[in-house]
């Protein structure tokens, strides 16, 4: 069985909206309210409570004592508990697995000063607030129905929305969330082999390094330059911020707290104009993502579209997000997602994925000769090669390593591991490369992600 997932804007009025944000409290008030009661009962017994247990006391309680519930589709108050349940089931596999365990912010900041890195860190769930910009809920298939570019939704009726849904298939399930100032829907349907499976343009081997200054570059030379939408939009960003914040100051001074410490509890009330400044914001946050998802897209489908193998490296995202100078471009950039949408755009056109070991040193080896340039540092861009004298871009020569892994399977430099292509290549899957062997050395092992 083959899902996919189409998301759409709706066209929205005030009330709709107001509808949605009130559906998106109720899933949010389900959701912390089972994990309080998660961790009351874990207080009390040292055990860990049922969900399904959990979600039957909420059901016999939620009349009476939640009247205002009712107000939303029945699903906002009932799939919250399936998210805690996969949630728990997260933390403790990551408990199986000999992770540590975090339940808060504290632990976590403890273990990173111990040098603990966060891929070895499992997270317990944590409550939902209202401004972490995770505004969703979940809907049924029996609850909504799709008739060209519109989608009728319970209590609401029918709404438009700016497309239809691009597949065919037997809807499974939806999803209504907010992103900026809109609202989506997200459908995910089951379909047909002839739906999901695309047909690729051509049968290339290439080999993609993923880095800053270009988001990628092919094994051919192609580049996809990072639009950077983020740093772009930076500047502008803290002006209209700055804006909000001077109308929040005012609130403040007429409260008269400003300057001092607010007790906790105390709500302070949003002007209009400063409502009207958020949105000025939440719209730039918007725009920023929209172009780089933009790019995303583009740049994966491309790629997938027309090799029949790419070889990536194996990044060490979280890894590299801690560095403080690089973690504002890669998430500018996104790296990522990027790996994610290419690890599932494969499977759609049946393109197998190699990926390289992690400590296989794409950027340190000559492409030409297979001299190790050891001295390589990180801001290194171009680098001559001592052996043979070619100068190298920096990630271009990684690319063309990460090719040559697969065309020059034996004998090119050391020796590395040859990939077995002639054998039966799993489609679309994911593999890892034995270690590479450095003369002189030992070899390393790569922890398999
Ligand atoms: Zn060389």
């Amino acid at each position: 069985m083959h899902t996919l997932t189409h998301k759409i804007r709706l066209k929205t009025t005030p009330e709709h909206e107001k509808f949605f944000s009130r559906a998106c409290g109720v899933a949010r008030f389900a959701y912390n309210w089972a994990l309080g009661k998660c961790n009351e009962i874990r207080l009390e017994t040292g055990k860990n409570p049922s969900i399904p247990e959990l979600k039957k006391q909420f059901n016999a309680l939620k009349e009476v004592e939640f009247p205002w519930i009712y107000d939303s589709p029945k699903d906002a108050n009932q799939q919250p508990f399936t998210h805690l349940q996969k949630a728990w089931k997260r933390f403790w596999d990551g408990a199986k697995q000999g992770k540590r365990l975090v339940w808060n912010h504290k632990q976590k900041k403890e273990l990173l000063a111990e040098g603990v890195k966060i891929s070895q860190m499992s997270f317990a769930p944590t409550f939902k607030r209202k401004k972490d910009n995770h505004h969703s809920f979940y809907l049924s298939n029996d609850k909504f129905a799709l008739e060209g570019k519109k989608v009728r939704l319970p209590k609401l009726g029918w709404l438009e929305m700016t497309e239809k849904v691009r597949f065919e298939g037997r809807v499974l399930s939806g999803n209504i969330s907010r992103e900026g100032q809109y609202w989506y829907i997200s459908v995910t349907l089951e379909v047909s082999d002839a739906v999901y499976f695309k047909p690729r343009t051509f049968d290339g081997i290439v080999g993609v390094d993923l880095g800053i200054k270009h988001a990628a570059i092919l094994s051919t030379g192609e580049p996809f330059e990072n639009p950077k939408p983020y740093r772009t939009a930076k500047r502008r960003l803290a002006i209209r911020q700055r804006r909000v914040s001077r109308k929040q100051e005012a609130q403040l001074e007429g409260m008269g707290l400003k300057g001092k410490p607010i007790p906790s509890g105390t709500k302070i009330p949003q002007s209009n104009n400063q409502k009207k400044a958020q949105t000025r914001v939440n719209r730039v946050h918007a725009r920023v993502v929209n172009i780089r998802r933009d790019f995303q897209h583009k740049t994966t489908t491309k790629i997938i579209r027309k090799n029949q193998v790419v070889v990536i490296e194996n990044l060490y995202v979280t890894g590299m997000l801690q560095n403080r100078k690089l973690s504002s471009a890669l998430s500018d950039v996104g790296l990522g997602e990027i790996r994610r949408q290419l690890e599932y755009k494969a499977l759609r056109y049946q393109t197998l994925i190699h990926v390289a070991d992690r400590w296989f040193p794409s950027s340190k080896l000559c492409s030409d000769c297979g001299w190790k340039n050891t001295e390589l540092k990180l801001s290194d861009r171009e680098w001559k090669c001592f052996e043979c004298g070619v100068v190298h871009d920096r990630d271009l020569n990684a690319a063309i390593n990460l090719r040559n892994l697969l065309l020059l399977p034996r004998g090119h430099s050391e020796s590395h591991a040859s990939p077995d292509l002639e054998g039966s290549p799993e489609m679309g899957s994911t593999r890892e490369m034995p270690p590479v062997r450095d003369a002189g050395q030992e070899t390393k092992h790569a922890e398999s992600a």
